[in-house]
């Protein structure tokens, strides 16, 4: 399997003997292993995947196929390692300072003396940002089932159904057509709700003339979609159409500009720089996107916060910008885009035109 591969490689040039990892979305990424526990140890010619009795029929048939994998079942990962001698003659092994305990990694280090245990961060990461034709597969399914999803919403939404119905309803149509789940809380932010800018569903009724700003993401074979959309119930006032049009316009022109190269900074600024122009700079108060794949939220991070980061080549991200105006309306228009060195590809489909239903 090249990622195995791809990451030896980037284990030989840190001069590690091996990697411990225990983020469950890399050992996913690497095994194909989708339980919730898990401990992977990649050695130069063995891979060890621990899980416990809950997984054992589950790992004899969902592991991809890979060279030197040997499976063990254990509620005590690294007495067990130490008796079997699994890192026995091993000098530096790396792990993810970011997804271990301080307790755990005691606990490591005490049961493979005096093998030494090196902190490390973004070793998978560079990695998992540069999308495959098959990856981004999947990410397109699960954007073609969040738009038909979308289309549900836009013929059974009328005033007097709660933002906690609405959804109920994105869910389980997400569901009903093959989404695995839910990428995250549902996001259903109506009238003055829309202000708040991650606000997830309440029990607030929506009403008509308001705008409704709804934000989720559907799974396919562990890839995420994530795409908001916001719509009016009835005409709305100009002010809130006047919102609208900004940030659609801060929307088509970073999509126009987004590709590989760019610094996360610049691509930020492109939506920035035309929100802020019209006044409401400061109403754009998160970042304009992030990576997706097997995480819903993962590396690069599209924000002013990263001058010198650049774009890769092959990563999926979203642009997001949104406006937040405190007790008139909120509107946020999120799409998926594959970055290529010349452009992008948009993987999320659902019309972006000011829908008044
Ligand atoms: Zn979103
Ligand atoms: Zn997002």
């Amino acid at each position: 399997m090249n990622r195995i591969h791809a990451l030896r490689r980037v284990l030989e040039h840190k001069r590690l003997d091996g990697f411990v990892v225990t983020n469950l979305t890399h050992i996913r990424y690497l095994t194909n292993f989708s339980g919730s526990n898990a401990l992977l140890l990649v050695l130069p010619n063995a891979l060890h995947l621990f899980t416990d009795g809950r997984y054992a029929e589950q790992i004899k048939t969902e592991l991809y196929p890979l060279a030197g994998l040997r499976t063990h079942i254990t509620r005590t990962t690294w007495m067990y390692v130490q008796e079997q001698m699994l890192v026995a003659g091993t000098h530096r092994l790396g792990f993810d300072a970011s997804a271990m305990s301080y307790a755990a990694v005691r606990t490591m280090r005490k049961h493979c003396r005096p093998t030494r245990f090196v902190p490390c961060r973004q070793i998978l990461e560079p990695l998992m940002m540069v999308k495959t034709p098959e990856e981004v597969s999947h990410i397109k399914a699960a954007a073609d089932i969040a738009a038909e999803v979308y289309n549900v919403v836009l013929e059974i939404v009328k005033p007097g159904i709660s933002e906690h119905d609405l959804a109920a309803e994105l869910s389980y149509q997400a569901r009903k057509r093959g989404s695995e789940g839910d990428a995250f809380d549902i996001i259903v932010a109506s009238g003055v709700r829309g202000a708040l800018p991650h606000g997830r569903a309440s029990k607030k009724i929506l009403q008509r003339g308001e705008l409704v700003t709804i934000d989720f993401g559907c799974r396919v074979q562990g890839f995420h979609s994530d795409m908001t959309r916001t719509f009016a119930l009835g005409k709305p006032n100009d002010f809130d159409a006047s919102i609208y049009a900004l940030v659609l316009e801060a929307n088509t022109r970073a999509i126009d500009q987004a590709r590989a190269g760019l610094t996360c900074k610049s691509l930020d600024a492109v939506a920035r720089d035309i929100i802020s122009a019209a006044g409401y700079g400061e109403a754009f108060e998160h970042s304009l996107g992030h990576g997706l794949g097997l995480d819903v939220h993962e590396p690069p991070t599209v924000s002013w916060r990263f001058p010198r980061v650049r774009l890769p080549e092959g990563a999926v991200i979203t642009i997001e910008p949104g406006v937040y105006v405190p007790n008139r309306c909120g509107v946020r228009i999120e799409d998926d885009v594959w970055l290529r060195a010349d452009g992008c590809e948009v993987l999320t489909h659902s019309p972006k035109e000011l829908i008044i239903v």
